[in-house]
């Protein structure tokens, strides 16, 4: 699929932007602070209907806009797909009225012209995106990997992102109860009233995760000994937290298994639970372990270890998604050239020629490698402009 044209208004730094894109490489090159990854954050902004660096949507509508009259950011795109029919998708993003004070905005989405929600937008228009920032995959938190399986997931299958929104309800109101529990202010036997719901809907998102993970490592195996010159292998272990009861290899692969098995976890930690005020069991404890030639990346990894596993996953991804649905996603990558060697840059660039967009930035000309320079579209990027010049 590919974004054949994307508008701009009062997105960022773009007062206005009307602009065709190509198929093929779109490289997007200008000095700093001139609105490279912005453009990028438009479109995944579309995909995902989230910013992958804002923390409110605020940020998101250009400064000056504030002086207007109806202070409105909207980006909106024309998308081509092998698939499935063309596709109109437009997000505004507004301040809520009356929220002043709080800042609060309001988001409003439409597909082909009618309003629809988030979860009918996310895995119509895919993406992936590759950042220097990836490497908090392997390096940070387990958030962030849990996050990187929900927007892959997400972005794949509609009933993940739809389970995986009730689960976080149920989540919250048993932690809620839990807590009233602990306080002597509900009865533990009261907390069976979410059970049936938690269960059933961690059951579904584990075995998608377990089954995404899989396929990431069909991958990994072999695009991970190709950018390291064949040094090094990886394995990807998900790890779902169920009380010590179940380890990947194990897992139950049918669901009413799983939903046992998960309410055999809820027996096993209901005191702790209760005593801490939180539920211990389910896919939001869950993680994602990397193995170099057998060793931990998380612990033992070098930096550049890291960053190449990070890497990796992220092709991987991008392969696993063309293979799930039957096309490439587009692919935007933001300022990874310059941290590859040279070698490395043509491994990855050489990989991924075969997708149907690929937009990627770079401050400069000299660090994108000259073989691909005569087949990509070139854009110069400058105070929230786009030109284009060859
Ligand atoms: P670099 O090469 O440093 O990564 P870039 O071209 O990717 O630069 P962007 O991150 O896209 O730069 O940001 C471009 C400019 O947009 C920055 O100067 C930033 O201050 C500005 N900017 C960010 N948010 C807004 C906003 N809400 N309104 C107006 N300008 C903004
Ligand atoms: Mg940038």
């Amino acid at each position: 699929m590919l974004v054949e044209r994307l508008r701009l208004v009062n997105f960022r730094n773009y007062a206005r932007l009307d602009i065709s894109l190509p198929g093929g490489i779109v490289l997007l090159y200008g000095q700093n602070a001139q609105g490279k990854t912005n453009f990028l954050e438009a479109i995944y902004l579309l995909a995902t209907t989230k910013s992958f660096r804002a923390t409110a949507d605020r940020e998101l509508i250009h400064w000056l806009a504030f002086s207007q009259d109806f202070p409105i950011a909207r980006v909106s795109a024309q998308v081509s797909r092998r698939t499935a029919g063309p596709l109109n998708i437009e997000i505004i993003i507004a301040p809520q009225s009356g929220a002043e004070a709080t800042g609060a905005t309001v988001k409003r989405i439409k597909v082909n012209g009618v309003v629809r929600r988030a979860v009918d937008l996310v895995g119509q228009l895919r993406v992936v995106l590759f950042t220097p920032a990836d490497i908090e995959l392997v390096a940070g938190s387990p958030q962030a990997r849990r996050r990187y399986l929900d927007i892959t997931n997400s972005q794949v299958d509609p009933k993940y992102l739809r389970t995986l929104q009730v689960y976080n309800r149920i989540l919250a109101q048993r932690n809620a109860l839990l807590r009233q529990v602990r306080e002597r202010r509900a009865s533990a036997e009261s907390l069976a009233v979410w059970e049936d719901g938690l269960v059933e809907s961690a059951a579904y998102i584990i075995l998608r995760r377990a089954r995404t993970v899989a396929a990431l490592n069909d991958h990994v195996r072999l695009i991970h000994p190709r950018l390291t010159g064949r040094q090094e292998h990886l394995r990807i272990e998900y790890v779902p937290e169920l009380a010590g009861l179940a380890k990947p290899p194990e897992l139950p692969q049918a669901e009413a298994e799983l939903v046992d098995l998960l309410r055999r976890a809820l027996r096993r930690v209901g005191p702790r639970e209760v005593a801490l005020g939180m539920s211990l069991v389910g896919p939001h404890r869950d993680d994602l372990k990397f193995y170099l030639n057998g060793a931990d990346t998380n612990l033992y990894g070098s930096r550049g270890q890291q960053r190449t596993v990070a890497l990796s996953l992220k092709l991987a991804e991008a392969e696993f998604m063309r293979a799930e649905t039957g096309e490439w996603p587009v692919l935007l990558l933001d300022d990874i050239l310059s941290e590859l060697d040279a070698e490395r840059r043509r491994h990855v660039l050489g990989g991924l020629l075969e997708a149907d967009q690929l937009l990627i930035t770079a401050t400069d000309l000299a660090d994108f490698p000259p073989e691909f320079l005569g087949r990509a579209a070139r854009f110069r990027v400058e105070a929230g402009q786009l030109t284009r010049e060859a």
